[in-house]
């Protein structure tokens, strides 16, 4: 939750010239396991000098298949995809520390344990500590239940689907073999129970998992019951035989905004925009909107900001909600019918939002 500061406030105190993040957490840290980075994304790490950094520390699988949960094949795409498209993965952890190591070299500082109430228009962040902090800026990236986009007024919809996940990383050493089929992604589908497992190397060590199913499926209570995952994945045993009992849950949801700023308050990411996860494009698409924002108030007199900020919504906007409509398209058909065959596995829809152009 970056501000910008102009004048020192009575209580909260100024970084001139600087910016500034409010963390609620007592640490900073990663959470979620295991992420995909598509093109959009990769450009925005390249701008910032990160994307050496998290290369170094990912994965670039040779495949993409869909198999049933048995392990047969029932859709396949090589990888890369054409003209030059890349899509990588990672722990969260390594693209957290690429993006902070960054930050921290430009200076920005962070107030951990700063939880913020409210922003107002006028660009002040309060805290719940009851301190205020004028800023020139004041970015809303809070997340899915923003405290910002919430007392500005913004929200035009928050829904959830009735789909739950769990994710968590286990050691890729668990896997049965470091090559063939067990390096590329894979999705698994029991069209029977409709349970998932997507399976998604990281990196030389990390293994990330991804298990979902109807929310209110028993296999997702807690404790994860592993004898339940591994009797729905037979193929997958190795790696689901020792669970841990209680990962990270999510729900599928989605956030659609009226407008994503008012006077010198802007809201980004999933505070904005989330979407289901579908085609791992929720960070990709909150990052390629964050340099945007950045490129567009760099150029702005502090009078200019409320102006700059409409700019950077009309040009980002169109392109954010066909993303987000892909990610409800592909929500739709999520689970293959029993004997159904998944080539198409990526629309072109999805490789445009990946690109960040308009699907015309
Ligand atoms: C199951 C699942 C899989 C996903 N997979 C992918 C993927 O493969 N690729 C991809 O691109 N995207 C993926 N996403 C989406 C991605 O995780 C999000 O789009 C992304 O994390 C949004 O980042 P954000 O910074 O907007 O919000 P968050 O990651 O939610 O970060 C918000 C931050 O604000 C802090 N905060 C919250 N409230 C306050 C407050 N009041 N005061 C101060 N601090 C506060 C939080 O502690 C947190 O640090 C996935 C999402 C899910 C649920």
């Amino acid at each position: 939750m970056p501000d910008s500061p102009a004048s020192p406030s009575p209580q909260g105190s100024p970084v001139r010239g600087g910016v500034r993040v409010h963390e609620r957490g007592p640490h900073l840290r990663a959470f979620g396991a295991g992420i995909f980075l598509w093109e959009n994304g990769l450009t925005v790490l390249r701008e910032l000098g990160a994307a050496d950094a998290v290369l170094a520390d990912s994965h670039e699988a040779p495949g993409w298949q869909e198999r049933d949960a048995d392990g047969t094949q029932i859709g396949s795409r090589p990888l890369p995809l054409p003209n030059g498209l890349r899509m990588v993965t990672l722990t969260r952890q390594t693209l957290y520390s690429a993006l902070l190591e960054q930050a921290k070299a430009s200076g920005v500082q962070v107030r951990t344990r700063s939880r913020v109430v409210a922003a107002g228009p006028e660009g002040v962040l309060r805290t719940a500590d009851g301190r205020a902090w004028p800023a020139d800026l004041v970015v809303g990236a809070d997340g899915i239940r923003s405290a910002v986009r919430e007392s500005l007024g913004l929200t035009a919809e928050h829904g959830t689907f009735p789909i739950g996940l769990y994710r968590f990383l286990v050691p890729l050493d668990r896997a049965p073999g470091e090559h063939g089929p067990w390096r590329d992604y894979v999705n698994y589908w029991n069209t029977r129970l409709a349970r998932r497992v997507l399976y998604v190397p990281c990196n030389s060590r990390d293994l990330y998992l991804l298990l979902s199913a109807e929310h209110t499926d028993p296999a997702l209570r807690t404790p994860l019951d592993a004898d339940v995952w591994c009797e729905s994945f037979p193929v997958l045993r190795s790696v689901l035989a020792d669970l841990p009992p209680r990962p990270r849950f999510d729900r599928y949801e989605i956030v659609r905004l009226r407008r994503w700023s008012t006077g010198r308050a802007a809201v980004l990411g999933d505070a904005a925009h989330a979407m289901p996860p579908t085609i791992g494009q929720g960070a990709g698409t909150a990052m390629i909107n964050a340099l945007n924002l950045a490129r567009a108030v760099a150029a702005a007199a502090p009078g200019d900001i409320p102006a700059a900020l409409h700019g950077w919504e009309t040009a980002g906007r169109p392109v954010t909600e066909q993303t987000q409509q892909e990610s409800l398209d592909a929500l739709r058909g999520l689970f293959p019918r029993a004997g159904e065959r998944r080539d198409e596995v990526w629309t072109e829809g999805t490789l445009n939002a990946a690109r960040n152009v308009p699907t015309p």
